[in-house]
């Protein structure tokens, strides 16, 4: 891909991102005149059907919103506390960030993948052996949009169930994958006994941006009380390892402390 084609598929990205609702409704608009024309009352009736089924799905994937279910999404604003939360591991970056997070005394949160967990059993008591908190971030990482409240109870007690066989403790928070939780999905985590953590700040390193993209979009957000979401698994994670090496004496200069979810304020 050229350059100015790859630079111009990023802004498009990252605007749909930034400005997701206006994105829906552009698209599905776009779609409806489409599917109906000629007949407008026919687009114009199918896009409102569209609209209001994107409200109702809208708190679904919306990380702050509370309709279907409560998430602890951001600490309390009176404390000078960030949570540092890596998803989707244990994986092979996982050692050299437990080393760095240990030279530089922070706790920090790991939300792991049932799957990951079976590949390293011996990372995961090397995360709780080091006092950061291990959350449940389901057995194979689905859109839990799509899954029943019974497939949905056995993607995170599957998990439970294997921390509590590995580390001798069970997870008292579960992070949804993407974020996506379905109307039952709070409901069926709730008789597991596990609350829902989400994030204010998504860098989005997922997309592999560079660590200098990655630090400058946490900093633009940053305040007392963020929770911060990051990956350690699933794939190479170097971008995050170099970004989060450069944020902790950044964030220690504004006089942040580095909290685990279970010990902050909330
Ligand atoms: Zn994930």
């Amino acid at each position: 891909m050229s350059e100015p084609i790859r630079k111009g598929f990023h802004a498009i990205r990252d605007w749909t991102y930034d400005h997701y609702h206006y994105a829906y409704a552009l698209g599905t608009g776009l779609i409806c005149q489409s599917l109906f024309e000629p007949s407008k009352k026919a687009a114009a009736l199918s896009w409102m059907a569209s609209l209001a089924a994107g409200a109702l799905l809208e708190p679904c994937v919306n990380p702050h919103r509370q309709v279907y279910g409560t998430s602890l999404w951001r600490l309390s604003p009176d404390h000078p506390e960030v949570a540092l939360t890596f998803d989707d591991g244990p994986g092979e970056d996982t050692p050299a960030l437990l080393d760095l997070l240990a030279e530089q005394q922070v706790k920090a949160n790991f939300f792991c993948i049932g799957q990951q967990i079976e590949k390293h059993p011996q990372l995961l008591q090397r995360i709780a052996a080091e006092g950061h908190m291990i959350g449940n971030h389901t057995y194979s990482h689905p859109n839990l949009m799509l899954r029943s409240p019974a497939q949905t109870h056995h993607e995170l007690q599957k998990v439970q169930d294997l921390v509590q066989q590995i580390c001798g403790l069970a997870p008292t928070f579960w992070r949804a994958p993407f974020g996506f939780r379905a109307p039952w999905t709070h409901g069926v985590a709730r008789r597991l006994n596990l609350k829902s953590a989400l994030w204010s700040i998504n860098p989005r390193d997922f997309q592999d941006p560079g660590s200098e993209v990655i630090v400058s979009r946490t900093t633009e957000f940053l305040e007392p009380g963020v929770i911060v979401l990051l990956h350690d698994g699933l794939r190479a994670r170097q971008q995050t390892l170099e970004a989060t090496r450069r944020l902790i004496p950044m964030l220690r200069e504004k006089d942040y402390r580095f909290v685990r979810l279970d010990q902050a304020h909330a």
